[in-house]
Parts: C-alpha cells; sequence; structure tokens
C-alpha cells in the first residue's frame, strides 16, 4: 500500500515534519520534501542521512504542484509553506485524488483575515472525489482543538467555557525577533482580539484585555487575548460552549517594538512607492529581522501551551487544565529547531500518521477535534509532546 509523504515547505516548520518523519520510516516508507528553495531541501537531506528525495515547487503554482504530485504519487501532501498556499494545494491535491493535511488556515496575502469558510467550500468537492483534508494540525491550531476533543470524550458532560493559553517563555537575546515566519506572525499579534460569548464574537482592540496567568513550569506571564483561528471551528463542536477566549503571552520588550514599529507604517501588508520601486513595509522589515530558522541555536527556556476548561460533569462543576511544555534547547537538539516550530511540526507529522494508518481517515475536509482524540494523545507521549492534566 501506498503511504509516501509529499512535504512541502522546508522553513522551521517543515525541518521538524522531515526530522520527525524519518524518526516514523517505518510508517511513510517514502519522504519526499519539495519547496521554493531548493537549497533548504538540500541541507535537510544532508542531516538525514539521505533518507528523503527532495523536487522544487512553487506552490502558488496549481500546475505545478499536479506535476510535482503526479510524479512522486504520494497518499498525501503535507502543506507547511504558508498559509498563502492553503487553497492552491488544495487544489492540487483535489485535482490529483491525494489527501491533504495543514497547520494553519488560508490567508489572502493582501488581507489579514483568519478564516475557514474558503477551506470548508472544499468539503463537497473533497468527498465527491474521495479524499480527505485535514485542517490546521499544528500545536494551536491543532493540539489545542484535541485537547478540546479529549476534555468533552473523557471529563465533561458539558464544557461551559474554554481559555487556550499560550506562553513562550524562550529568550533568543535579540530585542526583537519572531519565533516563526515574521510575516504571518505580525500579521496576526497586530489584528483586532476577538473572543466567543453567548453565541456571539466579540472584539477588541488590538491586545485591549490582558491577564496574568501562572504557567507551571514557567511562572507569572502578562497573557494579552487575541484572536485565533481553532476558536471558529471550536464553537461549532463543542457541546454547550458558553464562552471561548485565546491568550497568548508578550516580553514588554516584544510589544514595544511592535508598536513602534506600527506607528511607523513598518506592519502595512500594502504596497508603498520608495524611490521608484513599490515595496511592501513588512516585506522590508521580515528581510531586516533575523531569521527564524536562526534562532533555535540562541533560545533558552520553554513553552506550555494548554487549555483550561469549565463545565459540569454528573451534575457537578469542574474545572481541568491540560498543557504541554516543550524546551526549546531539548527541540533543538532533536531537530536543529526550537520549540515553536517543534511543538507544530511533531503533531503534523502525528496527523498524517494518523492518516496514512487509516486511523484517522474520512473523506472530506475536517478540523482536529472532530476525530478521536484517544489515538493522537498517545501519539502526542510517544513523539515528544507529553501532556499533563490537572484539575484545578
Ligand atoms: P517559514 O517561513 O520558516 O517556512 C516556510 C517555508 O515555506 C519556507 O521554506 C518557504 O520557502 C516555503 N514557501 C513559502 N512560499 C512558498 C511557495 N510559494 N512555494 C514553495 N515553498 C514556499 O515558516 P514556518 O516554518 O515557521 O511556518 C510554516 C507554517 O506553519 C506556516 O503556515 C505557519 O503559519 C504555520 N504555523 C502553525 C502553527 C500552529 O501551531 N498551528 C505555529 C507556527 C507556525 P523559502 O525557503 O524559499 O522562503
Amino acid at each position: 500500500m501506498n503511504k509516501g509523504i509529499l512535504i512541502i515547505g522546508a522553513g522551521g516548520v517543515g525541518r521538524v515534519v522531515v526530522h520527525k518523519a524519518v524518526q516514523n520510516l517505518d510508517t511513510f516508507k517514502k519522504i519526499t520534501l519539495a519547496s521554493r528553495t531548493l537549497s533548504r531541501c538540500e541541507q535537510l537531506k544532508k542531516e538525514v542521512n539521505g533518507k528523503i528525495d527532495i523536487d522544487r515547487v512553487d506552490a502558488d503554482n496549481v500546475e505545478e504542484l499536479i506535476a510535482l504530485i503526479e510524479k512522486v504519487k504520494p497518499f498525501m501532501v503535507l502543506n507547511i509553506a504558508l498559509p498563502y498556499q492553503d487553497l492552491t494545494v488544495m487544489e492540487a491535491c483535489l485535482r490529483t485524488g491525494v489527501h491533504y493535511l495543514d497547520t494553519a488556515n488560508y490567508e489572502h496575502p493582501d488581507t489579514a483575515k483568519f478564516e475557514y469558510k474558503e477551506q470548508w467550500a472544499y468539503d463537497e468537492r473533497y468527498k465527491k472525489a474521495g479524499i480527505m483534508g485535514l485542517l490546521g494540525s499544528g500545536f494551536d491550531p491543532g493540539v489545542t482543538n484535541v485537547f478540546c476533543a479529549y476534555l468533552q470524550k473523557h471529563y465533561f458532560d458539558e464544557i461551559e467555557t474554554i481559555d487556550i493559553l499560550d506562553c513562550n517563555a524562550g529568550d533568543h537575546g535579540y530585542p526583537f525577533a519572531t519565533n516563526f515566519n515574521p510575516e504571518i506572525n505580525l500579521r496576526e499579534v497586530s489584528a483586532k482580539g476577538r473572543y466567543w460569548e453567548n453565541g456571539e464574537w466579540k472584539e477588541t482592540e488590538p491586545l485591549e484585555i490582558k491577564m496574568v496567568w501562572d504557567y507551571p513550569q514557567i511562572g507569572k506571564k502578562d497573557s494579552y487575548l487575541m484572536y485565533h483561528e481553532e476558536m471558529e471551528s471550536l464553537v461549532k463542536h463543542i457541546k454547550g460552549l458558553k464562552r471561548i477566549r485565546f491568550f497568548m503571552t508578550f516580553g514588554e520588550s516584544y510589544l514595544t517594538h511592535m508598536r513602534c514599529l506600527e506607528n511607523v507604517g513598518m506592519l502595512r501588508i500594502d504596497e508603498i512607492e520608495v524611490d521608484g520601486c513599490k515595496v511592501v513595509p513588512l516585506h522590508v522589515l521580515k528581510a531586516l529581522l533575523p531569521d527564524p530558522s536562526t534562532l533555535g541555536e540562541r533560545t533558552k527556556g520553554k513553552t506550555n501551551i494548554g487549555v483550561v476548561a469549565k463545565g459540569l460533569k454528573d451534575g457537578k462543576k469542574r474545572k481541568v487544565y491540560i498543557y504541554n511544555v516543550c524546551d526549546h534547547q531539548e527541540a533543538f537538539k532533536e531537530t536543529g529547531a526550537q520549540a515553536v516550530s517543534y511543538t507544530t511540526g511533531v503533531p503534523a507529522m502525528i496527523g498524517a500518521k494518523l492518516m496514512v494508518e487509516k486511523i484517522w481517515m474520512r473523506e472530506g475536509v475536517w478540523n482536529m477535534e472532530q476525530f478521536d482524540p484517544d489515538p493522537f494523545m498517545e501519539e502526542l507521549n510517544k513523539q515528544g509532546l507529553p501532556w499533563v492534566i490537572e484539575e484545578l
């Protein structure tokens, strides 16, 4: 049976997916990595002692993708490039009859809007073609969705509130740098906040709401309410939910730099003209900032990402916290990438493993919480992202 995977994107997360997939070569049998810059693929091939095939592709181009998929003939494609490529890769998978997985929802390059609408619109066509699309198989979205499904299955009759808490306490020693693709990161952080309560979305100014949370193995950190894409599917799939919010930690230095850059217009994503050249300010900033893939070696500290849920079990109130702690240096030792890439790449590999093994396999386009969480939770413990569950 064909169990081969085609990984598209050789950035920070792609690096982790490759390393973890090679560790699971008995499952996948054949691994191909393709990206825009071939030299990145060559470097990774060297690191894993030639155990992968490599190729070059422009994932914005559907015809190129189709030609590559027809050449490689994989069981599935893992889209680990950028959210801008989600629709072209989904389209190429549809036209070649190959399963699809990604880690982030589609974004249009010209508007910072995070929503599943255009990807969910593929559902009927994927069903007709007999293929599956798994959306958001990273950490958040991804593991956080699976945590919610696990709590719903084993801990609650009804979940009333969910807070997703994302802390990165890593220190890379730079005054300002982003831990994953700067463009995607800064678009997300500078967007308006949004949470869902009593059946409707409520909007806040960017980072307007702050709370302090005591993260196990890290300590107390300022945590800011943001919009995050997994909430859009969780409000549909978690029974009885009355409120869901997402919080992320930011240090003072990061926020001061970001506000300053925003105030001078460096986060703008529209084109401006400078000395006769057309440039997008955020692209210029991206070119100036440290490449996230070079941060791994310098980053020390831990991440802690988890879910706090409140609700009812057997008529009694209950509050449960489930989280994973990941150490930047340990992640780097194993894969050459820091914990933000590690915590995204490992779940991407696990999602693919469950699809290849037909444990998670259903025609159509799905979010993570729509599958049985147990096999995924087991794999997290085996593949380097152990989790802890506590009654609060
Ligand atoms: P990087 O910028 O490090 O890597 C992106 C890679 O994709 C680069 O190798 C880049 O090529 C390649 N790429 C970009 N455009 C194209 C294209 N048109 N054709 C082919 N290859 C292309 O990003 P990350 O690895 O940090 O992030 C990867 C994905 O993971 C993103 O979608 C991000 O949003 C998502 N993510 C998800 C998280 C989660 O928890 N769910 C958390 C963090 C990230 P080149 O080398 O030429 O630039």
